[in-house]
């Protein structure tokens, strides 16, 4: 396995609890939209301390980014990574999979959960070819929501937020169960994609079975 160390470039606060990072892009180095690596802080303390993220830059651009969020609640890596600056350093490692565009579907995230949709989303957008493409995104209050002018651009109508702990005007407030899907899906035999917690995963993905889809999905460990 082959180890880059990279400089932080900088960072930017995107919510009350997720950050951006731009790092230095290693030489040669690229990816499929949707896959991730392992970080690590470079100090003598945190270099095996190593954490999987998304990369959500394109390989046409200069630098790498990263949209993480960080668990300020106990002593993890994000909480190390939220104290980063411009000039501290990162090591990832090799590319690896995680959700792959397979054509056009409907994606599924929760929080964070977003991360692997952003790469693809751009990619798509910059090839005039997001068109028929759908993400539902839930979030507990609109002020978790990742990128939403972005999304909005991008998706327009096609962008549908539901928050589980607010109810605002323009907000779906509900759970993504078998009811959810029916009324807002009508072909289950187009791709599903998911990404998120253990439970949401496996409680949509169950659903979206039941109904007859086959989905591509990843579980990001809170
Ligand atoms: C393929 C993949 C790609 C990913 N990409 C991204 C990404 O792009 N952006 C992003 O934000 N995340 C991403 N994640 C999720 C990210 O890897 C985790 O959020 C991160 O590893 C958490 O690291 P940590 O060391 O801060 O927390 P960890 O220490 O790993 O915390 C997680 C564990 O601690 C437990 N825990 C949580 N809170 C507490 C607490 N208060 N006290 C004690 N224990 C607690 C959790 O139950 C869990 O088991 C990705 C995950 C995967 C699998």
């Amino acid at each position: 396995m082959k180890n880059h160390i990279v400089k932080i470039i900088s960072t930017q606060i995107v919510t009350h609890d997720v950050m951006r990072f731009t790092v230095e892009k290693p030489e040669g180095y690229t990816y499929t939209p949707g896959q991730a690596t392992q970080v690590s802080v470079n100090t003598l303390a945190l270099k095996n301390e190593k954490k999987p993220f998304t990369f959500t830059s394109l390989n046409n651009q200069k630098h790498l980014e990263f949209i993480i969020k960080i668990y300020n609640s106990h002593n993890g890596v994000t909480k190390e990574l939220g104290k980063l600056k411009a000039g501290d350093e990162l090591i990832i490692h090799d590319v690896w999979g995680a959700i792959k565009y397979k054509g056009k579907g409907v994606f599924i995230a929760g929080g964070s959960g977003v991360t692997p949709f952003i790469a693809i989303f751009r990619q798509l957008y910059s090839e005039n070819n997001i068109a028929k493409n759908k993400l539902i995104f839930t979030n507990k209050t609109e002020s978790d929501i990742i990128l939403k002018e972005e999304f909005n651009e991008m998706l327009g109508k096609s962008f549908i937020n539901i928050l589980t702990d607010e109810n605002k005007d323009g907000y779906e407030n509900s759970r993504i169960d078998m009811a959810f899907l029916k009324e807002n899906i009508t072909d289950f035999t187009q791709n599903f994609y998911i990404c998120g917690p253990p439970e949401f995963v496996v409680d949509i993905s169950e659903a979206l079975k039941s109904l007859g889809a086959k989905t591509d999905a990843v579980v990001f460990e809170k």
